[in-house]
């Protein structure tokens, strides 16, 4: 069993396959986009692999692909199959922006993929688009249609919450929750890098930020009632809302610290195992995996290295890197 140093069990990895994204969302990416890494330095499909059958064999049991857009890295299925036949690994999952989930996502489901959390910070195809830097918010709900008609559910939104922005639409992003057992989850904005000025129409990034209280304050009209978190899987408190109809979460790095239940270790696309989202110290795996060495040591070491909470308050931004670089 992997445990951190303040007896936490880790049994979470979230796996960002590529750095690269069809979107450039406002709080994630410069409008120019970013310099990619070289193809040489991301993780092939076969080391993806290797690193998590070492993680099950720690006691990993569920693995997150994310990115950058996952979608975009060719090939995609053939990974998940790869990991849904790992022994131990109980779920494979995946986060994406949901652009290429309408012709994928046929194909993920028979590859064993079984759930699928959608980025949609807007209901407004105008504001979606300039939120994105040119999304399709139409293609984005396909997406989503095409997913539960495979039985990835229950879809899972993540929604970034920005002042001037998006807090007219709380209530109504809230009530896609109504339908098909979906989620909807509201993500306190992360003062991450590139959080250089988003455009014109835009607020400064630095006043964007959304504390959670406040969140829960505008959604209070649907009577939002505290539930146990239903995944067990992450940093989210969990509320039944409108008479039970639908479920929303609250994830809030920032103002809440939900350090003390994280179970999760982040691999980046480049081979570095990350132990904090929120702090920047990471431990290089790919040398051990081109080396044909051992990775539960490493895994180990990353364990240990978890922080007991970050200490965002005390910095207020990350020097390292960006999101769609760690995977979110
Ligand atoms: N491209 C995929 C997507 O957008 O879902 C997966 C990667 S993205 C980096 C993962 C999640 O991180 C998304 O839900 C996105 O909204 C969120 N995210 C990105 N930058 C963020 C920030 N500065 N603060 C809070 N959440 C952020
Ligand atoms: Fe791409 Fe996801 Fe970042 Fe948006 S949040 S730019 S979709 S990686």
């Amino acid at each position: 069993m992997l445990v951190d140093g303040y007896r936490r069990p880790v049994t979470y990895l979230r796996v960002s396959v590529t750095d690269r994204c069809n979107l450039r969302c406002v709080y994630c990416m410069p409008p120019e986009g970013i310099e990619w890494q070289p193809h040489a330095g991301i993780l092939r499909y076969e080391e993806i692999y290797a690193a998590v059958r070492a993680a099950a064999g720690l006691g990993i049991r569920s693995v997150r692909l994310t990115g950058g857009e996952p979608l975009v890295r060719a090939g995609l299925p053939a990974l998940v199959e790869m990991l849904a036949a790992i022994p131990g690994i109980q779920e494979v999952s995946l986060t994406t922006n949901g652009l290429l989930l309408e012709k994928m996502a046929p194909e993920l489901a028979q590859a064993g993929l079984k759930r699928v959390n959608v980025s949609l910070d807007s209901l407004s195809p105008e504001r979606f688009a300039r939120i994105t830097r040119g999304g399709s918010l139409d293609q984005v709900l396909r997406g989503v249609q095409a997913a539960e008609a495979c039985g990835l559910t229950p879809v899972k939104f993540n929604v970034v919450v920005l002042r001037g922005v998006n807090l007219d639409e709380l209530l109504d992003l809230a009530a896609l929750s109504f339908e098909n057992k979906r989620q909807v989850r509201f993500i306190e904005l992360m003062p991450v890098k590139n959080q250089a000025p988003w455009g014109e129409g835009f607020p400064a990034s630095g006043q964007a930020y959304v504390p959670a209280g406040e969140i829960l304050r505008r959604l209070a009209p649907l009577d939002p009632q505290p539930v146990a978190s239903t995944c067990g899987c992450g940093p989210a408190r969990s509320y039944t809302i409108a008479g039970g109809r639908g479920v929303i979460g609250l994830i809030s790095p920032i103002g809440d610290h939900f350090c003390g239940s994280c179970n999760r270790l982040r691999l980046t696309a480049d081979g570095n195992l990350r132990p904090c989202l929120l702090n920047d110290q990471e431990v290089p795996l790919r040398p051990a995996l081109r080396a044909g060495q051992p990775l539960e040591p490493l895994f180990e070491q990353a364990a240990r290295l978890k922080p007991s909470g970050h200490q965002l308050d005390l910095r207020p931004a990350l020097g390292g890197r960006s999101m769609r670089q760690i995977g979110g």
